[in-house]
């Protein structure tokens, strides 16, 4: 099969986010991603692949590839994302995040509710421990990602809060050759800079895009992510 420029919008909340919206299920995201022709997705829920899997079943139904995504709030207290082709390798990090969090209970009527579906939108559970706590250090977060041929970037740069440039104030040089996910800024010089939707909401999904030159398939995306073949257009 021969390469081809896939719409990926890599950076999707679901149910499972308390700061999602309700309507945030897989289908309804598949639905969403398939209206709009994206080809590739992620889901990314704080600290937590558990509706990744789901999705990733309905994305080979409905021809869409779906990355298993996790945003990641490090020790530091700013956001990275995680991607990965297999389930089992995003659940074998997710595993180490867990162990780091403590045992504070969401308040569901305060803070929203954390919620794993099945395809057909019925609840399997109900996530009690608060999910968005900071985790381990970015640096292990980094190793730990690569470990499990993982795709790792920085999140949302521009923005004031829970950003790396927002928390450190700065990008250290160790970073300098890394991917950072931007909104709207200028890159200034920066080379791999991606932008997705950070979607909360039905209707954000795809509104910021970039591409991806591919093989259609989850396997290749991951490679081709790691090697950088991407890029955006300007608006
Ligand atoms: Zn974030
Ligand atoms: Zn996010």
């Amino acid at each position: 099969m021969k390469k081809s420029i896939l719409k990926a919008d890599l950076h999707i909340h679901s149910v499972l986010s308390a700061c999602a919206s309700l309507d945030m299920s897989p289908k309804n995201i598949i639905e969403k991603a398939k209206e709009l022709n994206i080809d590739v997705i992620a889901i990314t829920d704080h600290n937590s692949c558990g509706n990744c899997e789901v999705a990733q079943r309905l994305g080979e139904k409905n021809n869409i590839i779906v990355l298993c995504g996790m945003e990641i709030t490090v020790a530091e207290e700013f956001h990275v994302v995680a991607l990965f082709s297999e389930i089992s390798q995003a659940r074998a990090v997710e595993k180490k995040l867990h162990e780091k969090l403590l045992p504070i209970e969401i308040d569901e009527d305060r803070n929203g509710y954390q919620l794993v579906v099945d395809e057909d939108e019925n609840i399997i559970r109900h996530e009690k421990i608060f999910l968005n706590q900071a985790t381990l250090p970015c640096d292990d977060v980094i190793k730990l990602v690569k470990e499990n041929d993982g795709f790792f970037f920085f999140s949302h740069i521009d923005r004031d809060y829970y950003s790396i440039l927002a928390t450190l104030g700065f990008i250290p040089d160790k970073y300098q050759d890394m991917t950072f996910e931007i909104y709207g800024f200028d890159k200034k010089g920066m080379e791999k800079t991606i932008r997705n939707s950070d979607a909360h909401f039905i209707d954000w999904i795809g509104h910021r895009c970039f591409l991806i030159e591919s093989k259609p398939d989850k396997e290749s995306v991951i490679k081709n992510l790691l090697t950088s073949n991407f890029y955006y257009k300007e608006d």
